[in-house]
């Protein structure tokens, strides 16, 4: 009866050392987050519009050619950020579009339609970007 036991708690060790293997490596590839998200660092963030101030003769015209979008368009550094990579911003995904004079290195300009909303969201600082793939 003992080695029964034994045998079945064996059986049962093993199965969940290869359960908790299967688990671990599964976790790395199948994780949904971990694969498509990639955390880029803590970015400082600003505000543009198509305006003259903002965007002199450029206007609403992006570096890859498109108008840019509210809640679409951001100007990145290229070195930092590719252009047409998607990005999540605080929850909202932003595709990188533009660039800037101003924009270097950790730094995204988030387009905005009228001047005053980039008054409003003004500067942040340390704000967390994620890339997705
Ligand atoms: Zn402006």
């Amino acid at each position: 009866m003992l080695k029964v036991m034994k045998k079945k708690m064996l059986l049962v060790v093993m199965m969940l050392v290869m359960a908790s293997g299967f688990l671990f490596t599964g976790s790395a590839s199948t994780d949904a987050k971990a694969k498509e998200v990639k955390y880029l660092g803590k970015y400082k963030l600003t505000a543009y519009c198509g305006c003259r101030k903002c965007s002199g003769k450029w206007g609403n015209r992006t570096a890859s050619g498109k108008r840019a979008k509210q809640g679409r368009t951001i100007a990145v550094d290229k070195r930092k950020i590719k252009l047409g990579t998607k990005v999540r911003i605080k929850g909202k995904t932003y595709v990188a579009e533009d660039v800037g004079g101003g924009v270097k290195g950790k730094h995204i300009d988030i387009y905005f339609k009228s001047h005053k909303q980039t008054k409003r969201f003004g500067k942040k600082h340390g704000v967390k970007v994620y890339k997705i793939k």
